[in-house]
């Protein structure tokens, strides 16, 4: 139960509009259906009956991004991807969220190369990492767990000091997220 309802009768609970709202944001997340490499083949058996991931977390496959509000960058992205990875990320919905799946997604992977971008990072920003290569079903369900944390305190933010203050916040986030990964390479090679 969160911090904003109240159970006055044992089977009676009174909240807020937006707390019901947000609830209802986090709790049914949907995602852009695309893939990049090999990670996308973990990502699609943790959605298959074994693992049952979007099942759980009521999240659901678009295969538009306007209809979808969380990118799930599972693969290598190369140069030649990038600006389409942009530019669907732009499409989608606000309030919109993205997990990097991956090593190569994260930070290049073993791809140290010149045609390889070194972290989806650099060219959309990124709210949750899941490490791995590839990454297992359990650790995409960790990174969405994680994910559905920081949506609850965005919403909470916003709605107690204004979307700037959210905004900020998750900010914050991403940036001590992303130093948490450590160098990276610069792609020279
Ligand atoms: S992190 Fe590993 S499994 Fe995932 S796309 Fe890169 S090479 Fe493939």
């Amino acid at each position: 139960m969160g911090m904003s309802t109240v159970q006055s009768h044992p089977n009676i609970i009174t909240t807020t509009a937006d707390w019901v709202f947000s609830w209802a944001r986090r709790s049914s997340l949907w995602w852009l259906q695309f893939g990049l490499a090999c990670c996308a083949i973990e990502m699609i058996s943790s959605a298959m009956p074994r693992f049952d991931l979007a099942e759980r977390f009521g999240m659901l496959y678009r295969a538009s991004p306007r209809q979808a509000d969380l990118m799930i960058v599972a693969g290598t992205v190369t140069k030649k991807m990038a600006p389409v990875v942009r530019q669907l990320y732009d499409q989608m919905a606000d309030p919109k969220w993205v997990i990097s799946m991956g090593s190569c997604a994260n930070v290049g992977g073993p791809f140290d190369t010149y045609a390889v971008v070194q972290g989806v990072d650099q060219v959309i920003p990124v709210d949750i990492y899941v490490p791995g290569c590839p990454p297992v079903p359990e650790a995409l369900y960790y990174g969405v767990l994680e994910l559905q944390n920081r949506i609850i305190r965005y919403e909470r933010l916003k709605q107690r000091y204004g979307l700037e203050a959210a905004e900020a916040d998750r900010q914050e986030q991403r940036e001590a997220a992303r130093a948490a990964l450590g160098p990276r390479s610069s792609g020279a090679r």
